[in-house]
């Protein structure tokens, strides 16, 4: 399988490049993105042969399928590390919510979200391409809270990388900013950014796009790469996680081979739904995917009315800030394989360009065949968290704005699987309000949740707040480059 540019090719960049080149240098021409040229085609048999697999032994079949040019030893050894998830027989566990709800808990790996699905495996293999063609590579990443911890754990102490994670200062939650300014290995370094996500995420396209800054690099010998979803190795890993719920509603007998379900994403940058998408390319019987959003409803707006214009908007700070987002990266792929790249290019120079773009109605209709989306406020999602408690089931606010799409959006009523892609211990003061109780902090927060939902706290949360800080540098956007030089 090679992969292709979103937006062609500039005459510069070859127009087809392998999967190792495409996550080691996971920038295309005119700052497009690179996706595969195909996808592998699940049939029935192929679901029936994996009713009774270990989700590594499915994950390792899928890539088969895909036909990259990584050594299968190596695939093995980068899905071994689920084996520190919860349970490692079955690192993503689906429980029952309601008759025909079910919940995909991806937060049972280290740091309690779900970008560790796709980071661990991903991290452990770009490493290891780095040391077999013996070069050294600076990942940076741009966290609005999840990215960073994940992107932290996932290359700690691993040879031929270095990692600088740069985070919105005062955008994340306790939790999430310990897990990052604790974390104490020599290859690592955490920058605090005077600003929002979209800011944070903005100055490290530029730098990643910058000549001068890659100079700098090389005259260091240091070549760049990306750790966030635009990086095409995390997307591979969030296409197995879909299959695999389908295959535990087969397991746990809600439905057979080949009924349709819907799946209800929460989304940010776009990188779980797309996943959803080229799982459901791929043949996986859904019905739709059922896009949530919080207030930043802009993928709302894309998939019920054609338009995606971030001129009206501001960023909005809310209680599920993992989807605090606007320009969401990973719509670009979906736009390129529906209409095409020529077409993907003039929309996304418009929204460069101009902040905004229209879908004719035909491409609107298209892209609702796969799609439809609703958003959830605040309040909504308190009140979500507030009745499944009562229920039994705590949930975080991420995944309560999954609610919404599944009590609204089904024609029909299928069998439903909404992804939590957080554990409620990262987001704790959230949850104990919505239950009642006005906490000073996460601590406060987790102490209560845990002793009135009867819930326990896991020990790597626990241990965060006795750490010791090891990052301490708050700056400016433009002041980033040079805190990052200091460090390389
Ligand atoms: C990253 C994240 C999301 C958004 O996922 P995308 O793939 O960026 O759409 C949702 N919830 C949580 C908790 C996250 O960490």
């Amino acid at each position: 399988m090679r992969f292709i540019e979103t937006r062609g090719n500039d005459g510069e960049k070859a127009s087809k490049v392998t999967f190792s080149e495409a996550i080691l240098s996971p920038s295309a021409s005119f700052g497009g993105l690179y996706v595969p040229e195909g996808l592998p085609s699940l049939n029935l048999s192929f679901l029936q042969k994996h009713i009774t697999s270990h989700y590594k032994d499915l994950v390792i079949d899928f890539i088969r399928h895909f036909e990259i040019e990584i050594e299968e030893g190596i695939i093995r050894e980068a899905v071994d590390r689920y084996d520190c998830f919860d349970d490692p027989d079955n690192p993503v566990p689906l429980s029952q919510i309601e008759e025909d709800c079910f919940v995909s808990e991806l937060y049972h790996g280290p740091t309690r979200a779900f970008k560790d699905m796709a980071l661990l495996p991903f991290g452990y293999i770009l490493s290891k391409l780095a040391q077999q063609r013996g070069e050294q590579y600076l990942i940076m990443a741009a966290t609005s809270g999840d990215t960073g911890p994940a992107t932290l754990e996932t290359f700690k102490d691993q040879p031929n990388v270095k990692v600088v994670c740069l985070y919105p200062s005062g955008g994340t939650s306790d939790v999430q900013r310990l897990q990052m300014v604790t974390e104490d290995s020599g290859n690592l370094k955490v920058i605090g950014v005077k600003g929002n996500f979209d800011d944070t995420q903005n100055s490290l396209k530029a730098l990643l796009a910058s000549a001068e800054f890659k100079d700098e690099l090389a005259s260091r010998q240091i070549k760049l790469s990306a750790a966030n979803s635009v990086n095409f190795g995390r997307i591979l890993f969030q296409i197995i996680y879909h299959i695999h719920s389908y295959l535990e509603l087969i397991r746990q007998g809600k439905i057979v081979p080949g009924d349709e379900i819907y799946l209800v994403v929460p989304s940010g940058n776009f990188g779980n739904a797309l996943g959803a998408y080229y799982a459901k390319k791929s043949g996986l019987p859904i019905r739709k995917i059922l896009i949530a959003s919080n207030s930043n409803n802009i993928l709302t707006d894309l998939i019920t009315k054609g338009v995606y214009d971030m001129t009206a908007r501001e960023l909005i700070l809310t209680e599920s800030p993992a989807m605090d987002i606007l320009k969401s990266s990973n719509v670009e792929r979906t736009l390129f394989d529906k209409f095409g790249a020529s077409r993907t290019k003039e929309l996304m120079e418009s929204l460069e360009n101009k902040g905004k773009y229209h879908l004719t109605s035909d491409e609107l209709r298209r892209l609702r065949e796969d799609f439809d989306a609703t958003f959830s406020d605040d309040i909504l999602c308190e009140k979500e968290i507030a009745k499944y408690a009562k229920k039994g089931y705590i949930m975080d606010p991420h995944t309560s704005t999954c609610m919404r799409a599944y009590h609204d959006l089904r024609v029909d009523k299928l069998p439903t699987v909404i992804y939590s892609t957080a554990e409620w211990t990262k987001f704790s003061p959230t949850v104990a309000k919505a239950l009642g109780y006005n906490a000073s902090g996460d601590l406060d927060a987790l102490g209560w949740v845990s002793s009135h939902a009867n819930r326990g706290v896991s020990d790597s949360i626990k241990a965060l707040f006795d750490k010791e800080i090891r990052h301490t540098a708050i700056v400016e956007k433009n002041s980033i480059k040079d805190e990052m030089l200091t460090f390389l």
